[in-house]
């Protein structure tokens, strides 16, 4: 079977593929299966933390494994192009938005396997979101993620980062992850295949797995950054549930660390929408730290800002686009890299047309 065969294609055959999608009978054909849950060019900035970027010429939340594995099937066989993701907190979005189908992985159940001496193992879909998990696991009294309090977005876009906060990581709790894994048709498998990646497979470091391409910001004639090259499913790993290792403590305790985490966040933080860090800190030192000595706190290109309160984050004042978000983006890497020597790396994932805004 042949299904999911050359889903690595040329950017030259991926863009014609996004040219000629038929955007309206893709969008008749899936609203009979999925409802309303399937919208018709959806602006992706309401879809993330940013608040900025164009339409989506569909979008769809999933919320079970089952309508994952089919969607992915039937884009594959169809030649449909699929961008999946979760909260969009990590994310900006281009401005000329996304080709064909934009799919929320909304899948948000999780149980706990209680080993009876003081251990557990939680199963948690990718979905889940790490704000409520965290809530409930303080309530029931279980320790080990209790690091990431205001790590708005869920576990499966956790493990892409490997997020962390406060000396903590996901990798640091991280048994294993089962991966939709889309390269296995190209191997000649008639059926999507789910791996389990165990933890030393995981090439887990700071911010970093090994889902991540290279993190180093380039810039076209035009001054737009050049996103990674994307496949017809992207990403072509997807991760579907987490295996997490957690520990008794007492509830009180928890509550007081989280809190203490929280207050810390908002001293020093922006309050404003924002996808949280912009670049990753270089080693021995902090992208904020060398940001503001280049003199760019504070500075702003059209509604986007580089924070005031952290220099590390660019944050949106009021209907900013995501050119003026690129803009700082060029402004501070380029900054950065003539006065100190540092090439930033970039820690938001830029995703969608970028190349088309200034068409
Ligand atoms: C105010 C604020 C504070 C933040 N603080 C922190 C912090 O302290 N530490 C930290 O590490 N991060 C922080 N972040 C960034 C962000 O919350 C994390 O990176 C988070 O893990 C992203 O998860 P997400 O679901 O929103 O991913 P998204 O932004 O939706 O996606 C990020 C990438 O992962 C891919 N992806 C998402 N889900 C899957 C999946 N299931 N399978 C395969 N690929 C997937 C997407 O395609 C995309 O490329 C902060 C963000 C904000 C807005």
């Amino acid at each position: 079977m042949i299904w999911l065969r050359n889903l690595a294609l040329s950017k030259h055959a991926l863009e014609e593929i996004c040219m000629t999608f038929d955007a309206e009978t893709v969008y008749s054909e899936l609203h009979k299966l999925l409802g309303a849950r399937i919208r018709r060019n959806e602006p992706l900035a309401r879809h993330c933390t940013f608040g900025v970027g164009g339409l989506a010429d569909i979008w769809v939340s999933l919320e079970t494994q089952q309508e994952l594995v089919d969607i992915v099937t039937r884009c594959a066989e169809r030649r449909w192009p699929l961008l999946l993701v979760g909260n969009g907190t990590n994310t900006l979005y281009a401005d000329a938005g996304v080709r064909g189908i934009v799919a929320r992985i909304a899948l948000n159940s999780y149980t706990i396997e209680d080993s009876g001496d003081g251990n557990a193992l939680l199963l948690a879909e990718a979905g889940v979101s790490w704000p409520r998990l965290l809530n409930d696991l303080v309530t029931l009294g279980w320790g080990g993620l209790e690091f990431g309090p205001g790590i708005p977005g869920t576990l499966g876009g956790g493990v892409i980062s490997n997020a962390g906060a406060h000396h903590g990581d996901l990798g640091q709790v991280l048994a294993w992850v089962d991966v939709l894994d889309v390269r296995y048709a190209e191997r000649g498998s008639a059926v999507p295949v789910v791996e389990r990646y165990q933890h030393s497979a995981l090439a887990l470091g700071y911010r970093h797995s090994r889902f991540r391409t290279q993190r180093h910001v380039q810039f076209d004639a035009q001054g737009y950054p050049i996103a990674a090259a994307c496949q017809l499913i992207e990403p072509a790993e997807i991760i579907m549930q987490l295996g997490i290792y957690l520990h008794r403590e007492d509830p009180q305790k928890l509550r007081m660390v989280i809190e203490e985490y929280k207050q810390h966040r908002k001293r020093t933080q922006p309050p404003q929408q924002s996808a949280g860090s912009i670049f990753k800190n270089p080693v021995g030192d902090y992208a904020g730290r060398l940001i503001e000595a280049a003199g760019m706190k504070g500075m702003m290109r059209g509604k986007a800002q580089i924070s005031e309160r952290h220099a590390n984050f660019i944050v949106n004042v009021g209907a900013a686009s995501a050119a003026d978000v690129a803009a700082l983006i060029k402004e501070a890497h380029t900054r950065v890299l003539e006065r100190f020597g540092v090439d930033l790396e970039l820690e938001v994932e830029l995703r969608g047309e970028w190349k088309v805004t200034q068409s």
